[in-house]
């Protein structure tokens, strides 16, 4: 039986025709037509104030942190469940990362337990848009605005995705997307800064070519260039910005097949759920998700390997992640421990997400809800100790 991949990148048909016409152009550097358009179609479509393109998500969230000013011994709230770019990004700097446990509903940073976790060091919250469900952001910028925090929103997984109407990303100070060839629009490996705080505009250019007044120059706002700060080069190339274009494009279409893909799912599994034998994600009536994954929640961890392995065996690839930062080795290392959050270290262990990319079949899609469901139902023929209890939050 043919494999079921997990992800394979989605592609419009015109990557290669916008990536022929740069080369022939003879200008492949940087902050080209494609660039510009990328960056407009994203400033128009999300509200943001500017979107800077980068090399990737992790480039643009290093980015946004040396803007939030962060130097040794400040400290940043984010959960623990994420992936590893949103935390090392600013690991250099010097400050801290202050880990907080993850909503159960959502699995997104449990808002209610921001304001314990802030000390007069606290500089930063980074909020992460897991699986394109937004954060309670408002309540997130009432609290940074009360103890004059900067606010970086991970919307990595979030483009196209909406909080009350608003685009994920146009909502905080600053916010990082993703353009990697596992999130819903791909260029290879791509990202883009979001400034919505007019503060960042002027240094956000000029860190990300090198610590130079180059973007002022081009705008024939100063008459030489020069070096004015710190900086690196966080610049993509003409060809990425291309491929990105033919993506970013079809913003709508790519969403409503995810869309359709998401809700066969759902569909599917439903039975499953009112059973009890696996819990599906939960979206709360204030967001509209982009879709971003699916995935499914077992009774225990043993289930979860166990339902892994058994996929593997009929070709059906399934991952989980994440393994909580603050139970990684550098995790420990600064100091954290097992135990400190027991949602996320309860969740993590029995999430599993399932293929899904936009050219995963109806046929492909049954047969991963066929095989999850016999896998189920035959474990509840013989007797197991766990059920699962969904968790609400509360
Ligand atoms: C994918 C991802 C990133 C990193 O994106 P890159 O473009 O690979 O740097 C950061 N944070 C989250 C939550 C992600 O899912």
């Amino acid at each position: 039986m043919d494999k079921i991949p997990f992800n394979k990148p989605f592609l419009t048909g015109k990557e290669l025709g916008y990536i022929g016409e740069v080369i022939a152009s003879g200008s492949v550097g940087s902050d080209g037509r494609f660039t510009k358009l990328c960056s407009r179609l994203m400033e128009e479509r999300f509200g943001i104030r500017k979107t800077l393109l980068t090399p990737s998500c992790t480039d643009a969230l290093e980015m946004a942190f040396i803007l939030a000013d962060l130097g040794p011994g400040d400290e940043v709230i984010v959960p623990s469940f994420t992936f590893v770019s949103t935390v090392t990004a600013f690991m250099r700097t010097g400050a801290r990362p202050v880990f907080i446990d993850i909503r159960p509903d959502t699995l997104n940073m449990d808002d209610a337990l921001i304001e314990e976790a802030i000390t007069p060091r606290t500089k930063v919250i980074a909020p992460v848009h897991y699986a394109g469900v937004g954060c309670e952001m408002d309540r997130i910028m009432t609290i940074a605005s009360q103890h004059n925090l900067t606010v970086v929103e991970d919307a990595a997984q979030g483009v196209h995705a909406y909080y009350e109407g608003r685009a994920l990303g146009s909502i905080g100070h600053l916010g990082a997307y993703s353009f990697h060839e596992t999130k819903n629009y791909v260029c290879g490996e791509g990202g883009a800064l979001c400034i919505n705080d007019p503060r960042f505009l002027e240094r956000a250019e000029i860190l990300r070519d090198k610590g130079t007044n180059r973007a002022k120059f081009f705008r024939g706002e100063v008459d030489k260039y020069t070096w004015v700060d710190i900086g690196s080069s966080f610049l993509p190339s003409e060809i990425t910005s291309a491929f990105l274009y033919a993506q970013l494009e079809e913003l709508d279409s790519i969403g409503q097949r995810r869309r359709a893909i998401y809700e066969t799912y759902r569909a599917g599994l439903e039975p499953l759920a009112q059973q009890g034998l696996l819990r599906l994600p939960h979206i709360p009536d204030e967001c509209v998700t982009n879709y971003h994954m699916f995935y499914i929640l077992l009774p225990d961890a043993t289930t979860r390997d166990e339902l892994m392995a058994h996929l593997r065996t009929v070709g059906i690839s399934a991952v989980f992640h994440y393994v909580p930062l603050h139970t990684s080795p550098m995790g420990l290392q600064l100091g954290n421990r097992e135990g400190q959050l027991p949602v996320t270290e309860d969740l993590s262990a029995r999430l599993l997400r399932l293929p899904f990319y936009g050219d995963l079949t109806n046929a492909d899609q049954q047969r991963v809800i066929d095989a999850i469901g016999a896998f189920l139902n035959s474990r509840v023929a013989t007797p197991r100790e766990a059920s699962v209890a969904p968790r609400v939050a509360g």
